[in-house]
């Protein structure tokens, strides 16, 4: 079992990686330094044969500057390879300047509540829609690939998203009842959280998520909801508190945990995001699952942590257009 995790208040103010960011923010060789040792540290190395016998390309015309791309070469004479800080990351594909992804990175990792692509447009002038790709490609960097099982005391509960316009006809209402999306949420005790959109929210489906993500040997903690009848009898330890007889905590029994990422989440997607289509909501859920994650990290720290994340993945353009 993991032990449980401590959120440290552990002062921003010198925190190494916090001082940096306003300068690589608005330079770009401090921005391509700074995801150069975020990523590399001492020891950058060739990405095609791995050999660390490599140089930084200097100006043909001013070899005091770096190359205008930042590129690098290997030595090796079977190689020569040329390369970028950006080979191997979400951001290698794109012409978005580097000290513009640090400052996107920044924000998504340290803001509780999240960024919104209009704050990264006005901050940077990047058009609003290079943001929107930025932001998406940054969630999908956050995008855990942790599978080990949920353990210890988990609480689990599930929430609808979207779709709640003001005013609605009543011959709408249906059709945007369906547009909203359910979604699932297991949280481990002081440790980790895993939110996951889901078809429906049958006591077959919840079993099976169940199954999925949480060992046999946890408490299973949730609401009264007649989906979660029969956990017992599927062999699982599984207790809960009856919110419709106004029961939110019974000695250690309650789901204050998972309600209190949902309220953040849906805080967030309301006021910074305003709409996120069902289509999307799974990368917003990376989003705040990955900041919930890693809240035992200073700021700096888990801007670190999403950087060094963003290597290895991929997000094509039919994937991430629109929010
Ligand atoms: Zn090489």
């Amino acid at each position: 079992m993991r032990p449980a995790r401590k959120v440290q208040n552990e002062s921003t103010k010198n925190d190494p990686v916090i001082g940096q960011l306003p300068a690589a923010c608005a330079d770009e060789k401090l921005a391509v330094e700074f995801m150069e040792q975020q990523r590399w540290g001492d020891h950058p190395a060739c990405p095609s044969c791995g050999s660390e016998s490599v140089y930084q390309m200097m100006d043909s015309k001013d070899p005091s500057k770096r190359q205008a791309n930042f590129r690098w070469r290997c030595k090796e004479k079977e190689c020569h390879s040329q390369f970028t800080v950006r080979i191997g990351t979400v951001f290698e594909d794109s012409r978005i300047p580097l000290r513009h992804w640090a400052f996107g990175f920044w924000r998504a990792a340290t803001s509780k509540k999240g960024v919104s692509a209009l704050e990264i447009h006005r901050q940077t002038g990047l058009s609003y829609k290079s943001c929107l790709f930025m932001l998406h490609r940054i969630r999908c960097a956050m995008d855990e690939t942790d599978i080990e099982p949920l353990n210890g005391t988990v609480e689990m509960d599930e929430v609808y998203i979207g779709g709640k316009p003001r005013k609605v006809h009543k011959t709408l209402y249906k059709t945007i009842k369906k547009e909203k999306a359910a979604v699932v949420g297991i949280l481990e005790r002081g440790g980790r959280v895993r939110p996951k959109v889901v078809a429906d929210v049958t006591a077959k489906s919840l079993k099976q998520i169940l199954e999925q993500n949480v060992d046999k040997s946890a408490r299973v903690m949730t609401d009264e909801a007649s989906s979660y009848r029969g956990l017992r009898k599927a062999g699982w330890n599984h207790e809960s508190v009856t919110h419709s007889q106004w029961e939110y905590v019974r000695g250690d029994v309650h789901t204050n945990g998972i309600e209190g990422f949902f309220g953040m989440l849906k805080r967030g997607l309301n006021g910074i995001y305003h709409s996120v289509s069902k289509k999307h909501l799974h990368r917003y859920l990376s989003e705040f699952q990955f900041r919930h994650n890693n809240n035992e990290l200073a700021d700096g720290q888990r801007v670190i942590a999403a950087i060094k994340a963003a290597q290895g993945k991929r997000l094509t353009y039919a994937q991430q257009v629109g929010e």
